[in-house]
């Protein structure tokens, strides 16, 4: 069990491609902590420097409070386990899971034990004798992890584990995998560019971007308060629909196809805006049909013609344009509405978000 300190950490490729500008991160003890982001956005790389697989160009990187920018990655008591997990092939599950520890030469009945208690807990034990081509696509995945495991590492480093994996199986191994470290409560480090991955398993996400950190925190403080209008378009899915806009003298945010009454707490914060312009929020499940919004505080009813209704079993979603912003309402599965419709929509006015209209960050009260 260890935590992992991050300082002004910067990654320059010699081909000058920064893939990380100074960033600076605490992974508590225990934590299922998840790097997400983007293709490109140097989740990767983060990942293969606190292995030491990758040199740091400037900046440290603490496990347990001590430095280990320049220790080998052999003796840095990480375990990593990659989205290509290659396992030899000649080899049985018990070799392909003993390897790394015949290489340190410790005992062989240590090794025995380790390996036993890892099949045991990854449900692996019958097929210790079995090659790596007589098991399913989950149970060489289970031996991945193995591998990690009986090395009894004081962090795990997960690299998009699951993506070369179907989508069902890739849902049961991340329970298994959270499942896994209730279990073993070691502090894991995982990186994906899955938002639902992220969402499902992190007890901390963080969300980068061109290599610079936009939040940490929470699944539910980054879904319910994003710090800025990437983060709220990344992490929830369908996305947030968007408008860039500026309120009038009424009090209406106008945007081309939208003029829509705000509640007083999000107008007023129009005020410190430039030219009070700003990017306005809503997520697919705030937007309403008005008769079916119940008592909610609904901002202005805006007529718009449905595009496409994608049913997705329990819920359909709806999409259309709002002037030139494609948007998507998210309703139950039993909807009757059809392409073409003409329908009313309404946003849920304390779900409303507000973006600054140049920087982007979130405006609020607080
Ligand atoms: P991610 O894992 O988020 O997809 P990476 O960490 O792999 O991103 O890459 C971050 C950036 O660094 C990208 O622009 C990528 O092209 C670049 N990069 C990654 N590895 C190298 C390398 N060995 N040499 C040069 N550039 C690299």
């Amino acid at each position: 069990m260890a935590s992992v300190q991050i300082n002004n950490l910067r990654k320059e490729y010699p081909n000058g491609v920064v893939a990380l500008h100074d960033v600076s991160l605490t992974v508590e003890d225990g934590e299922f902590y998840v790097l997400v982001g983007p293709s490109g956005c140097g989740k990767s790389t983060l990942l293969r420097m606190i292995a030491g697989l990758e040199e740091i160009t400037s900046g440290d990187i603490l496990i347990d409070g001590v430095r280990i920018n320049d220790v080998p990655p052999k003796d840095r008591d990480v375990a990593m386990v990659f989205q290509n997990y290659a396992l030899y092939p000649h080899m049985t599950v018990f070799g392909n899971m003993s390897f790394a520890l015949k290489h340190r030469k410790i005992p062989k009945d240590e090794i025995r034990q380790r390996v036993e208690a890892a099949a045991e807990i990854l449900e692996l034990g019958e097929y210790l004798d079995r090659k790596p081509r007589a098991l399913s696509g989950g149970q060489r995945q289970r031996v991945a992890v193995g591998r990690a495991m009986v090395r009894d590492p004081n962090v795990f480093l997960f690299d998009e584990p699951l993506s070369n994996l179907d989508a069902k199986l890739r849902l049961q191994m991340r329970v298994e995998i959270s499942r896994l470290h209730k279990k073993l409560k070691t502090t894991m480090i995982y990186v994906t560019h899955d938002q639902i991955e992220a969402m499902t398993m992190g007890t901390r996400i963080v969300v980068l971007k061109s290599g610079i950190v936009q939040q940490v925190d929470t699944p539910h403080n980054l879904y319910k308060n994003p710090a800025n209008q990437f983060v709220a378009g990344f992490i929830g899915s369908p996305a947030m629909n968007f408008f860039e806009g500026a309120l009038d003298d009424e009090q209406t945010f106008v945007s081309p196809g939208l003029k829509c009454k705000l509640p007083e707490s999000i107008a007023l914060l129009f005020g410190d805006l430039p030219g009070r312009r700003g990017v306005v929020g809503v997520r697919p499940e705030h937007i309403y049909d008005p008769a079916e919004a119940g008592n909610k505080d609904v901002a202005s009813e805006i007529g718009v013609t449905i595009d496409v209704v994608e049913p997705v079993g329990a819920d359909a979603y709806i999409y259309f344009y709002i002037g030139d912003s494609y948007c998507c309402m998210r309703v139950g599965a039993d909807t009757e509405h059809r392409p073409g419709d003409p329908i009313q929509v309404c946003f849920d006015a304390g779900e409303i978000k507000l973006f600054h209209p140049d920087t982007g960050d979130a405006v609020t009260s607080a």
